[in-house]
């Protein structure tokens, strides 16, 4: 499964990238108030709402930003599952409390689950790709060097089931009770288990490939479907085809930047290809049919009599897909009249006799 990845946190905030946080702050509570769905029932108030919240719980945290600006993917372990129960019924819309409370909402308070391991990371691979890839869409298989989920255990760091029991220092719950003497009495808290780092759980006997982490390291081959249409610059993202987490911990994502590679012929300008061709003033003037090339091979354009320099032609249809499925762009033909510069005694003669007979107005042909 391979989604467009998120909208520029920055763009959906509409804050600039050097914003300060108090910015980001009052931007997000402006849009929050005006898109929670408590209030705002458009269809698609929920999911620009989440759009919203998670650009604020990363642009709202120092770490989580500098990840951000770097790889321009949220790290990790914070949102995919955090979303899917998202409960709007516990946001407070009145205070929209400050980034804390908000970051802790969507992480469950500590980035690590109780239980087990952190998601695990995602990864970033950058991809060039042709114009023509780009008109078409195209698949490629991308080798990433990645930890990846251990296929002798399935992930869970044992060689067998049976050898996975619970940790017999904190039971199985993962938390240990400590209880301290302070000034005003005997205090009690509970904290991760350090016998079994907050898993509850014990192997036995680990399995020999992972010796126990679940993961190992190697080269993965990754089949990535490019969309047609796609952009320069676009993020893709394919869903747990990050790093493996830890034992039984979701992967990461992979996101796949694609670069689309500078074109001989064509320009590009959203669906629209642009380009340039050159015709004979004889062509301009008595018009012609011209081949031309087009992304998907040559096709015929229609040069009308009396076309002038720099004329644009629009060839409807044969620009790139939009990406969105709104049609097809068009590609735009910029007309250069070629002047020539070494002509025979008698094509001297035949212009001369056009300019003379044209002599009451301008020469048209600038000579
Ligand atoms: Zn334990
Ligand atoms: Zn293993």
């Amino acid at each position: 499964m391979i989604t467009l990845a998120a909208k520029d946190h920055y763009e959906t905030l509409g804050v600039p990238r050097d914003a300060t946080s108090e910015q980001i702050k009052s931007a997000y509570k402006k849009l929050a108030k005006k898109y929670h769905p408590d209030v705002n029932k458009a269809s698609d108030a929920t999911d620009k709402f989440k759009e919203i919240s998670e650009a604020a719980a990363v642009l709202g945290n120092d770490e989580k930003r500098a990840h951000y600006d770097h790889y321009g993917t949220s790290e990790g372990q914070q949102f995919s599952g955090g979303f899917e129960g998202f409960d709007f019924s516990n946001f407070d819309l009145s205070g929209l409390g400050d980034f804390g409370d908000l970051f802790d909402m969507f992480t469950g308070g500590s980035g690590r689950g109780r239980r087990g391991h952190r998601k695990g990371r995602d990864l970033l691979y950058d991809l060039d790709i042709d114009l023509e890839e780009v008109a078409k869409g195209t698949e490629k298989g991308i080798k990433v060097h990645k930890l990846a989920v251990c296929e002798d255990c399935d992930g869970t760091g044992a060689k067998d089931p049976s050898d996975i029991d619970s940790c017999p220092t904190c039971g199985g719950s993962g938390m240990v009770r400590i209880t301290r003497q302070t000034p005003f009495g005997y205090m009690q808290s509970t904290q991760p288990c350090q016998a079994c780092r907050g898993e509850g759980t014990r192997i036995k006997h680990p399995c020999k490939k992972c010796t126990g982490r679940g993961a190992v390291e190697q080269t993965t081959e990754i089949e990535v479907k490019i969309p047609s249409g796609v952009e320069d610059g676009m993020r893709l993202r394919v869903a747990g085809q990050g790093e493996a987490g830890g034992r039984g911990a979701p992967s990461g994502d992979l996101y796949v930047a694609v670069h689309v590679r500078d074109h001989d012929i064509f320009t590009r300008e959203g669906d629209d290809l642009k380009m340039e061709t050159e015709i004979t003033f004889g062509q301009a003037a008595l018009g012609d049919e011209v081949e031309v090339p087009t992304i998907e091979g040559n096709a015929t354009l229609r040069i009308p009599a009396g076309t002038q320099p720099g004329t644009v032609f629009a060839m409807r249809g044969h620009g790139l897909p939009n990406l969105r499925g709104h049609g097809t762009g068009a590609q735009m033909v910029t007309v250069k009249v070629k002047v020539p510069t070494h002509i025979s005694k008698r094509q001297e003669e035949l212009i001369r006799e056009l300019e003379g007979s044209q002599k009451h107005k301008k020469g048209w042909l600038g000579l």
